[in-house]
């Protein structure tokens, strides 16, 4: 049985399990409880511990994500106390970042198999996705497909307790470091676009997946094209019903803006640290009339990175418990257009410097997981243009605030209502 976990009830429909976070949890636990357990995790396994057993101690202890369920890599107390176990792990010499080793898998897989999976789901993916050893991606864009995904083409054709999968994804980040992917395809091309769509969880290792490099503007290949040839999928791997994929999309899609938009790193820290160690490093060059401007700059960006960082912190200390709603393309919206304006002004910092690439530019690909700790600052600022793109570009996201938020008129939508396949294409 599929289980929904919904944001505002944090009730489960399907076979409407009680709110899984207050009911079953441990409510009465304070932050000086939650540091306590943090810290006897740190001194079992050891704060130089390899990756997967300090995530894995942290799941069994249930400070993973405190807010999930007890025995699913939680406590069921309120998700600000979340803070708490970073602080501490902070505070002991580890650098942490909860979506580190596996930012798709933790980011929005972890939360929409939690959501729709059945049991045996959890028992499978949860806590692997979250130490890492099942590296997870997500395919939803196809070539002609990105901000309209729900009027995506490739298909999925049952047979027996198997479908059968052909078409293609594009822009489909970490694949070729991945076991499993959060697949959307078309079931039914007879009815309207966002009711004929279903979910998958993918083997990428399954026969006739194909995956082929795409290289960036920073010399980089972090994403792929993606090829399905008749490739089988066992019908258990469905999240949600048949038919229902939109929905159980959106519960990926909501999470990957807040995975994206919020940061919670100590005060600043980050990328605006980047800027201000530049601005220190490169003031007593510039002439005294752009030094004053510049100075001006790095503190209007410094004070914008501050107000993000509270609003996360505030946003999550307000969130009773489960998924997010529309109200998380906030902090994507404005995290990537800030992120933007302070590579803008490390380049403006670097003047000339900026136009260098550094000895070895090459198009390479990364083995692991995508981590971007060695960039440069030029390729910093290079892989920043892609934030107003990736998890639904800036257009996107101020439509869906507009609409879903704001509640202003919709979107002109000449498809609505229409079966997809009689929407020209
Ligand atoms: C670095 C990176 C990583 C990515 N990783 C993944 C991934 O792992 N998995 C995955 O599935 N996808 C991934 N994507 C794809 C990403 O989600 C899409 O690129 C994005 O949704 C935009 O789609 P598109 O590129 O087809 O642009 P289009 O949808 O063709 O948009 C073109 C332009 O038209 C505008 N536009 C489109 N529709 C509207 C509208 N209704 N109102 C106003 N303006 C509109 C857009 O804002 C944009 O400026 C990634 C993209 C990038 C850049």
């Amino acid at each position: 049985m599929c289980r929904q976990f919904t944001a505002s009830s944090g009730r489960v429909d399907g076979d409407r399990v009680a709110d899984p976070c207050y009911e079953m949890g441990m409510s009465s636990l304070t932050e000086a409880d939650i540091e306590a357990r943090t810290q006897a995790v740190i001194d079992d396994v050891g704060i130089d511990a390899r990756d997967v057993d300090f995530r894995s101690a942290l799941w069994d202890a249930g400070l993973a994500f405190v807010q999930y369920p007890e025995g699913k890599g939680g406590l069921g107390v309120a998700p600000a106390l979340q803070v708490a176990v970073e602080r501490t792990i902070r505070d002991a010499g580890r650098s942490f970042h909860p979506l580190g080793v596996n930012v798709i898998g933790i980011g929005m897989g972890l939360p929409t198999v939690l959501t729709y999976g059945s049991d045996e789901h959890h028992e499978k993916h949860l806590k692997r996705i979250f130490t890492g050893e099942d590296i997870w991606c997500q395919m939803f864009s196809e070539p002609t497909h990105g901000s309209d995904v729900a009027g995506l083409m490739s298909r999925a054709v049952r047979d027996g307790d198997e479908w059968v999968v052909n078409g293609q994804k594009v822009w489909t980040s970490g694949a070729h470091v991945s076991r499993y992917g959060m697949l959307l395809v078309r079931t039914d091309p007879d009815v309207p676009k966002h009711r004929g769509l279903s979910y998958f969880i993918l083997d990428m290792q399954s026969p006739g997946v194909e995956i082929r490099p795409l290289y960036q503007i920073t010399g980089d290949a972090e994403f792929n094209e993606v090829f399905f040839t008749d490739v089988r999928i066992p019908h258990a791997n469905l999240l949600g019903d048949v038919g229902d994929g939109w929905r159980v999309a959106t519960t990926t899609l909501m999470n990957e803006r807040v995975a994206l938009g919020g940061s919670t790193l100590p005060r600043g820290a980050g990328n605006i640290a980047q800027l201000v160690d530049l601005w220190e490093k490169r003031r007593d060059s510039l002439a005294p009339a752009a030094a004053a401007l510049m100075r001006d700059r790095v503190t209007q960006l410094w004070a914008e990175a501050e107000v993000g960082r509270l609003t996360t912190m505030r946003a999550r200390a307000a969130a009773a418990s489960g998924n997010p709603g529309p109200e998380g393309s906030t902090g994507k919206l404005a995290s990537a257009e800030l992120n933007q304006r302070i590579w803008n002004a490390c380049m403006d910092l670097m003047g000339a410097d900026a136009t260098m690439h550094e000895p070895g530019y090459s198009l390479e690909r990364h083995e692991g997981s995508g981590s971007r700790a060695d960039y440069t600052l030029s390729k910093q600022f290079l892989r920043a243009q892609a934030n107003t793109i990736e998890g639904g570009t800036s257009d996107i996201m101020r439509n869906i605030l507009g609409e879903r938020v704001l509640g202003l008129p919709g979107d002109v939508r000449v498809d609505k209502g229409i079966p997809w396949r009689d929407i020209p294409t």
